[in-house]
This record gives structure tokens, sequence and C-alpha cells, in this order.
């Protein structure tokens, strides 16, 4: 069924009780509203409600947000908008084709109009699927940030690793400061450790910066053995 059908499944299945709310919701359902009277706020709700069952109809919020009820003049749109603003809610009024229709296309809004309607099941379902939604945009956008940021830590590893091969094969390790080859050392046997465990693993402990600052100096020997302009590489994670 789609979401329209529940919502007017849901507005049929509660009538309005009292004379006067019924009749503005047949005013609404026959689109003759110059005699109606929409003085009361239940009577603007009916009268909404009988025009929505007529002519409405609001997309699955799982896939787009749209709600309209189409009418066949201007004036009919305008008034529709009005009462709709009466109960607090900004529709828009656009031309298609021969009619008329009054629409939203924000979330809150179709939400709010359901509220208004009392279709309130699916008031609630539309809720949960921009919960939903929410939840899951924002645990993307962190799963993507992680992917980022390992990324950026293998690679950075990566090219410290290749550096240091560099030399060891091309002047060796025992040509480097006593802490320069331990550093390389560390480095090898640890390709995935993050730079402030390295720092732990060495004979006289170091902090991050200083493993980053010693494992830059590695790139930049590497790069001057490669004859070319010593370019330090990116140490940096995180
Ligand atoms: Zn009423």
């Amino acid at each position: 069924m789609s979401f329209s059908s529940k919502v007017k499944e849901e507005l049929t299945a509660k009538p309005p009780k009292s004379r006067h709310c019924k009749l503005a919701m047949l005013a609404g359902l026959s689109g003759e509203y110059e005699s109606a009277d929409l003085s009361k706020d239940c009577c603007r709700r009916a009268f909404i409600k009988g025009a929505f069952l007529a002519a409405g109809s609001v997309s699955d919020p799982d896939k787009s947000y749209h709600f309209e009820i189409s009418a066949n003049t201007r004036e009919y749109a305008q008034f529709l908008a009005s009462v709709i603003k009466k109960c607090g809610v900004e529709a828009k009024v656009s031309r298609r084709k021969e009619n008329f229709i009054v629409y939203l296309k924000d979330g809150d809004g179709i939400a709010d109009m359901l509220n208004i309607m009392e279709a309130h099941v699916a008031m609630m379902d539309i809720e949960n699927v921009r919960i939903v939604k929410e939840v899951r945009n924002s645990v993307n956008r962190q799963v993507n940030c992680d992917i980022a940021n390992t990324r950026k830590t293998i690679g950075a590893a990566q090219r410290q690793i290749d550096s240091i091969n560099y030399i060891k094969e091309h002047a060796g390790l025992d040509t480097l400061s006593a802490e320069l080859a331990e550093m390389a050392e560390v480095r090898l046997e640890n390709p995935d450790a993050p730079l402030h465990e390295l720092g732990q693993m060495l004979t006289v402990p170091i902090g991050k910066s200083g493993v980053n600052h010693r494992l830059a100096k590695l790139c930049e020997i590497a790069g001057d053995l490669k004859g070319r302009e010593s370019k330090p590489c990116e140490t940096k994670e995180d």
C-alpha cells in the first residue's frame, strides 16, 4: 500500500464527530469552500482532511518529501493554502497543467500537516523515517571519517617504511645516527603501530612529536639519497 493510501485509510477510519466538523469536511471533499464555516480550528482541520482525501497525495517519506493537494482553480488553491497557514504551516501554490497544487517539500512541514489532519500513525511513520535517516547519515559520516583517517595513517606509515628500506638498501642503517637507526628498526618491525606507541618502544622513550620528527628526518635522508630535492614526507597521523 502506498504511503498516501495509508494516510487516507487512517483519515477515513476516524470521521469527525461534531456536525460543524462534518460539514467542513464535506466542503473540503467537494471543493465547495465558499459557503464553508471555517471559523473554528477543528473545522479547519476537518476541511483540510476532506480536501486531502479528495485530491491529495503524499510521497513515501523513505523516498522523498512531497505533499500536495490539487485544486481546479487558483482561488481554491490559495484559499486552501490560507487555511493551512492558519493551522501554522506554510504551503506553496503552483500551477500544474490545467490545475493548481498546494504543496510542501520539507519533512518538518509534512509531519506538521499529518499532525493537523490527525493522521498520527502516518506522522509517527514519517518521524521514524526521519530519525533513521539522520542516524544513518551521522553513522555514515563517522565511518567515512574513520576510513579516511586510517588511509592517511597507513599511507604515512608506508612512506616511512619505503624510505627506511631505501636507506637500508642504498646506504645501510649503520650510516645513521644511533637514534635514527633505532627509530628505523622499530618502525620496520611495527608497521601498523601509531606514533606514540613507537615512541614507547625506544630504549629512551620519546613522545609522539619526537617520533614524528625522527621519521620525518628518515624520509628526508631517503629523499637526499634518491638525489632529488628532499621533500619531507608526511608523517602525521590523525
Ligand atoms: Zn468543527
